[in-house]
């Protein structure tokens, strides 16, 4: 199974895609998570996104296109993959299709995880991820375990003004995949709201079983 995971920073795409990927036997790509890495590792690619990600800006699309697209090259993705994160902009909806047509495949599913701005602040600000398991935590709506506090971390991005930034930045250039992927007929739209079981339970209906 091909597919993407899109929503609003904040709807439970991360939190998903962990669970899906269990299920369906595949890597979840997250190019959040590939540029932190590489934020830290301080390569040259990291210290190029850094501005743009402590700002809620994105990262410019030269610049995460050839990333994601030589992800996805990778052996470990040849049966198949999760994006969650990518593609953020029509142009990189545009060139992943592009790259995919190339090598004779194509996506099976791009699941829209919708989650109401007025919920959105809450869930990002409240965010804590555990940097040894990865395992994502809220303080208030999935609480972190005691044994695991102290070692949690507390994303600089993840304040209320870079979240009010990025909710601008995904109306505005992140949206427009939508009616994209509606026009080729792989859109399906999930409710993001309730329990994260909940919204497994909805994806995995939408995505049908493998
Ligand atoms: P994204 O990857 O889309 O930015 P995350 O999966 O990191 O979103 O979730 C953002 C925050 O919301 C995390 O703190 C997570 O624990 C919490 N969260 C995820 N799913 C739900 C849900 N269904 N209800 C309430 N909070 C949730
Ligand atoms: P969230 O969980 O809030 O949706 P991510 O972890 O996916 O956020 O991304 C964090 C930041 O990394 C983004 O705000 C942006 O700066 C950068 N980023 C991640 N993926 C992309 C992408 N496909 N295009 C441009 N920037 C990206």
């Amino acid at each position: 199974m091909r597919m993407i995971l899109v929503g609003p920073p904040g709807a439970g795409k991360g939190t998903q895609a962990a669970r899906l990927v269990d299920r369906y036997k595949i890597p979840h790509i997250s190019t959040g998570d590939m540029l932190r890495a590489a934020v830290k590792e301080g390569t040259a690619l990291g210290r190029e996104a850094e501005g743009y990600m402590s700002q809620g800006a994105l990262v410019p699309d030269s610049v995460v296109i050839g990333m994601a697209i030589e992800r996805i090259s990778q052996p470990d993705a040849v049966e198949g993959f999760m994006l969650d994160g990518f593609p953020r902009t029509r142009p990189q909806a545009e060139a992943l299709d592009e790259a995919m047509t190339a090598a004779g495949l194509s996506l099976d599913s791009v699941a829209l995880i919708e989650v109401d701005d007025s919920l959105i602040v809450d869930r990002i600000t409240g965010r804590r991820s555990d940097p040894e398991t990865g395992v994502i935590y809220h303080l208030v709506f999935n609480p972190p375990p005691p044994d695991v506090v102290d070692r949690l971390v507390h994303r600089s991005d993840d304040t209320e003004e870079a979240c009010r930034a990025r909710l601008v930045k995904y109306h505005n250039d992140t949206a427009p995949i939508i009616p994209y992927y509606e026009e080729h007929g792989i859109l399906c739209r999930v409710d993001g709201v309730g329990s994260p079981n909940e919204v497994t339970e909805r994806l995995v209906t939408a995505l049908g079983h493998e």
